[in-house]
């Protein structure tokens, strides 16, 4: 397995890499990143916690033309949440390079300060896909210098069914293009989608699944007020020893 030292980094980005603690490539990391970065296709089996952002991430900003101000990276997300974690994430990535900038633009806020954003210039858009299409329809983003674009848990896009939004966009963005497909699953779906979006892809895997398969999902239906209590008499009740809270 490569380390970060073996990949062709630039030096800025092994420092950055280092500074944030990364010293050693996760399993999908080490198996993606040397496609990602020789521009190939790849489509990535891999989960929340694998270090998939980063996987996608080092590459992308690698990349980037700073000097040109226009979108060269765009990343598709299911969730506004999602969008949120990985801009965050590609914008500490990005420290190693200056001035990159990483806009997010999801729906469920109006769209008017995104036009504003959008008209400053970005390097790296990051969105929904719902929200995205908006933009395009309006004339308010352009793709045309877009070179990579990351579909990130792919499928949980066609699950929310954002198939059709997905095809519309990639009408707008080049067909010389790399394109990078992250999965959790492999359904027949995301095979097809591979199949029409994407250029001989590299198949990748990560060993380290969990192949959990005892594990139990509740679901239960709260009112907003009593919110706060029910998360107090839960974890009194389930005492677990490290829990993981996601709030609006
Ligand atoms: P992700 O699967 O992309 O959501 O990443 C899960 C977490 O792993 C994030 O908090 C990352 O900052 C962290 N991470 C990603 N790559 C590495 C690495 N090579 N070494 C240590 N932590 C990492």
């Amino acid at each position: 397995m490569p380390s970060f030292k073996d990949l062709e980094l630039s030096a800025a980005m092994q420092a950055n890499l280092a500074q944030l603690g990364f010293s050693e490539p996760t399993d999908i990391q080490a198996r993606a990143l040397p496609h990602c970065l020789a521009g190939r296709d790849v489509i990535a089996m891999a989960q929340t916690g694998s270090g998939k952002t980063a996987a996608f991430g080092i590459g992308l900003i690698e990349s980037l033309k700073p000097k040109l101000f226009a979108v060269q990276g765009l990343v598709l997300c299911p969730t506004r949440e999602l969008a949120d974690q990985v801009a965050k994430a590609l914008r500490e990535m990005a420290r190693a390079q200056e001035n990159i900038k990483v806009l997010t633009l999801c729906g469920g806020v109006s769209i008017g300060p995104q036009i504003g954003s959008l008209a400053h210039g970005a390097h790296i858009v990051v969105g929904t896909p719902g929200r995205i299409a908006d933009h395009l329809r309006k004339g308010t983003l352009e793709l045309k210098r877009v070179t990579t674009l990351v579909l990130d848990e792919a499928d949980r896009m066609l699950d929310m069914g954002f198939q059709d939004t997905m095809e519309e966009i990639l009408g707008y963005v080049p067909k010389q293009r790399q394109t990078l497909m992250f999965s959790a699953t492999w359904p027949e779906s995301i095979r097809k989608l591979s199949a029409g979006f994407q250029r001989d892809p590299v198949d990748v895997r990560a060993q380290t699944q969990s192949g959990n398969t005892d594990i139990q999902e509740l679901f239960y239906e709260i009112p907003a007020q009593e919110r706060t209590r029910a998360i107090v008499s839960l974890l009194s009740e389930q005492q677990p020893a490290s829990c993981l809270v996601f709030a609006p």
